[in-house]
């Protein structure tokens, strides 16, 4: 019987998973249907108590990635570290679920292949202090970086993660050092008129930035003018896919 995968979240018509995934599988020849599950918040429970037999796996997304995991068996220390699951592997004999974090892995894997930084030793500005935020910190704890400040629009989670992943928190109006890497971990850009996240005079022709957001952006268009390196979140998202498709298909 064909193996269904497929992303959840609300919404997910805009997702580049599917794509990406049923390549993989036409590619390799698997028996496997990767679908989208678009389901508001109210409907999830419902949504996990009706899961069909052949069901192998889930790719979560925006909002569900703290709300899973009231519904998995088991989770890896990394979803309960970051505090967020974006892939759940449901056992076909057993149903159950457990859930794992591929976005930490994704980027550390973006970030090698797109960049020759030393994460051990770079001075590293993250803004941001959601869940993206959190699974990119896990990452830096990861990579042994030292050097890791923390921002965020709303200063008290800054304030919060710097505590749990022993980094510093500096407000942007305080810092006045320049960062080899500048991780955009907002959402800020998904929209076509949202301004950058990086004050201009923090990006310059030896900033690194790695964006997490992979449409056009003002940031990206800041660090052509300003001759930086810009990471797309393309990367990210790919590369924590291929860790997906591992985990659905072994
Ligand atoms: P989240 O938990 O909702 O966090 C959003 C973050 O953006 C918060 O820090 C928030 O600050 C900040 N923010 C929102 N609007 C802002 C504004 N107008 N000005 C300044 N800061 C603002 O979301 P998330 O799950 O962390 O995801 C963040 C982004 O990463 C999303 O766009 C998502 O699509 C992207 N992402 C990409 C990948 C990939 O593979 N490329 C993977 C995961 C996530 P406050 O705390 O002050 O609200």
């Amino acid at each position: 019987m064909t193996k269904i995968t497929g992303i959840l979240g609300h919404p997910v018509a805009h997702s580049k998973s599917p794509e990406l995934h049923n390549g993989w599988y036409q590619k390799q020849n698997l028996d496997f249907d990767y679908q989208s599950f678009d389901v508001p918040s109210t409907k999830l429970a419902q949504f996990f108590s009706e899961l069909p037999n052949n069901l192998r796996g889930l790719s979560i997304t925006v909002p569900h990635k703290e709300n899973v995991r009231q519904f998995l068996s088991t989770e890896s220390e990394a979803v309960q570290t970051i505090g967020a699951c974006n892939t759940i592997i449901r056992n076909l004999e057993t149903g159950s679920l457990h859930g794992e974090n591929t976005d930490w892995q994704g980027w550390l894997a973006a970030i090698k292949q797109q960049s020759s930084i030393n994460l051990s030793t770079a001075t590293i500005l993250v803004i941001g202090a959601g869940g993206a935020a959190k699974a990119i910190l896990y990452a830096l704890k990861q990579a042994d970086a030292s050097s890791v400040s923390i921002t965020n629009r709303t200063f008290a989670k800054a304030v919060q993660l710097a505590k749990q992943f022993q980094f510093k928190a500096q407000s942007l109006s305080e810092i006045n050092n320049q960062f080899e890497l500048i991780i955009n971990c907002t959402s800020l850009g998904l929209k076509a008129d949202d301004p950058s996240p990086v004050p201009q005079e923090l990006i310059t022709q030896q900033t690194t930035i790695s964006d997490l957001i992979y449409t056009p952006t003002k940031l990206e268009q800041i660090c052509q003018e300003q001759g930086a390196t810009y990471i797309n979140g393309y990367h990210m998202l790919l590369e924590q896919a291929k860790l997906q498709h591992k985990l659905f298909t072994s």
